[in-house]
């Protein structure tokens, strides 16, 4: 079944260099390009342009000329010679950055969503019987699918089977971090710890050289790997420097409660002790870290990847946003997977993140719109060690990039972008994205999967989960 319903991309495609007929386009006089056109190929012009960088330049209208797989340059006023893209005036930003989730579970997605014993009764199981690398193929080419659709140009994903994770990944055009979950509960890919490790040396050998997909070590939390295990990903990790790991952490109070009887101390020291802090790092959650925690992760250069849809879903309260970025720790915003979070696109979850902390704060001031977009751009990026190569529109950066419609009466008037982004632009407002100068999807139409293949696929899984279920629920009465 590999790689079903996905048309395999022209990965490592070279455009040549110079415009459209080989010249090197002129620079415009009266442009104001950022660096030199020289060598330009296609560009987009008539755009609202939010670049992200750090003083948050907007080129309105302007334009983008991208060669190969970079920003060969960006501005505002008459663009320069070259292949023209009229955008109509829509808006133009980087593409999304989602630094956790778990894309295969889309397949558990909506799964005994009110049942509180959810998770043993039927994930578990499932997980144990009908998971495989086909299954997760399946699943990812779904999430991948919704992530073009959704703006997000660059996912980390932690679960099972992550090399096919990384093949379907790479099949959609997407950049990906792609982590080898362990864990001391049954795993659908490895039976003892030692596998697991071995696969994770085989994920980072095979993608070692990959330019869009990272290996990425994801011991899944303290509670279920334990110090031991968390010195040997440390040591793994120290290593392997330009690899980032993933971890849950100080998520739930059953964890919390576990840290105190076990070791007297908090998950976060537990952590510490195991020498996993490091800027390595993305620790999915924080909800619960003392102020002493906070204080430690700051220090560590921990990144944190907040979870607001999900965190909320499961009733767990506010994650202190607001008191981590004033530490100066990096929080990117992401989803989770599918089980928890439901959808995997980051406009979902812009305005619940924004909302949280303004609530916990109880005035409107906490976690301003424009810090909304930044951790679902740049910090997203900071977060997965991609800062110099993805999270903002700067020449010298891979062309991530999302084309949003300005159609609808719903965004207007726009006094404020961020706040239009935040609390009024929805995932279907995004008429194009594209990931290393490539568009994945134009007017709506995803060119590097098979849509209706991709859907066929994940309903008939979920087919064979449901005929599980009944059985399930059969036993137990
Ligand atoms: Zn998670």
């Amino acid at each position: 079944m590999s790689t079903k319903g996905i048309a395999r991309p022209r990965v490592g495609e070279k455009r040549p260099p110079g415009g459209v007929d080989g010249r090197c386009p002129a620079q415009t006089p009266g442009a104001t390009a950022e660096q030199d056109t020289a060598h330009t190929r296609l560009i987009l012009t008539n755009a609202r342009i939010l670049t992200m960088d750090a003083a948050l330049t907007e080129h309105d209208p302007g334009w983008i000329a991208i060669e190969g797989d970079r920003i060969a340059a960006l501005g505002s006023g008459t663009p320069p010679d070259g292949e023209h893209l009229d955008m109509g005036g829509d808006l133009i930003m980087p593409g999304m950055v989602n630094p956790h989730c778990h894309m295969p579970m889309t397949l558990f997605r909506g799964l005994a969503e009110d049942v509180d014993d959810r998770l043993f009764r039927y994930i578990l199981p499932l997980e144990r019987a009908l998971v495989t690398a086909d299954v997760v193929e399946v699943g990812t080419a779904l999430a991948a699918l919704e992530l073009i659709r959704g703006g997000v140009t660059t996912v980390a994903d932690m679960y099972y089977f992550e090399d096919r994770v990384g093949d379907v990944i790479d099949a959609a055009g997407l950049r990906g971090v792609i982590g080898q979950t362990l864990a001391d509960f049954a795993a659908p890919d490895h039976s003892t710890m030692d596998d697991g490790f071995a696969r994770l040396n085989d994920l980072a050998a095979r993608f070692a050289d990959h330019p869009r997909i990272t290996a990425s070590a994801a011991p899944h939390a303290p509670y279920s790997t334990g110090l031991d295990v968390m010195a040997r990903v440390a040591e793994w990790s120290a290593a392997h420097p330009d690899l980032p790991v993933q971890m849950h952490l100080a998520e739930t109070s059953d964890e919390l409660a576990w840290a105190e009887k076990t070791y007297g101390c908090t998950t976060v020291e537990i952590a510490d002790r195991a020498g996993i802090l490091t800027p390595r790092l993305v620790a999915a959650h924080l909800l619960y870290p003392t102020e002493a925690d906070m204080d430690l992760l700051s220090e560590r250069g921990v990144h944190a990847a907040h979870n607001a849809r999900a965190n909320g879903k499961a009733g767990r309260g506010i994650a202190p946003v607001c008191a981590l970025r004033a530490r100066g720790i990096n929080v990117g915003l992401a989803t989770d997977g599918p089980m928890s979070g439901n959808i995997l696109d980051l406009f979902s979850q812009l305005a619940p993140a924004s909302m949280f902390q303004k609530i916990a704060g109880g005035s409107r001031k906490p976690l301003p719109c424009r810090d909304v977009i930044r951790m679902a751009t740049t910090e997203g990026a900071a977060a997965l060690g991609m800062a110099d190569r993805i999270g903002s529109l700067e020449p010298g950066k891979q062309a991530d990039l999302i084309r949003i419609s300005l159609a609808d009466p719903r965004l207007h008037p726009i006094y404020d972008v961020y706040s239009m982004l935040t609390f009024a632009t929805m995932p279907t407002d995004v008429r194009a994205t594209m990931v290393a100068g490539r568009w994945l999807m134009e007017d709506r139409h995803v060119s590097t999967l098979d849509a209706e293949k991709v859907l066929s696929d994940a309903l008939q899984v979920a087919r064979r989960f449901n005929a599980r279920i009944v059985e399930i629920d059969a036993t137990a009465t």
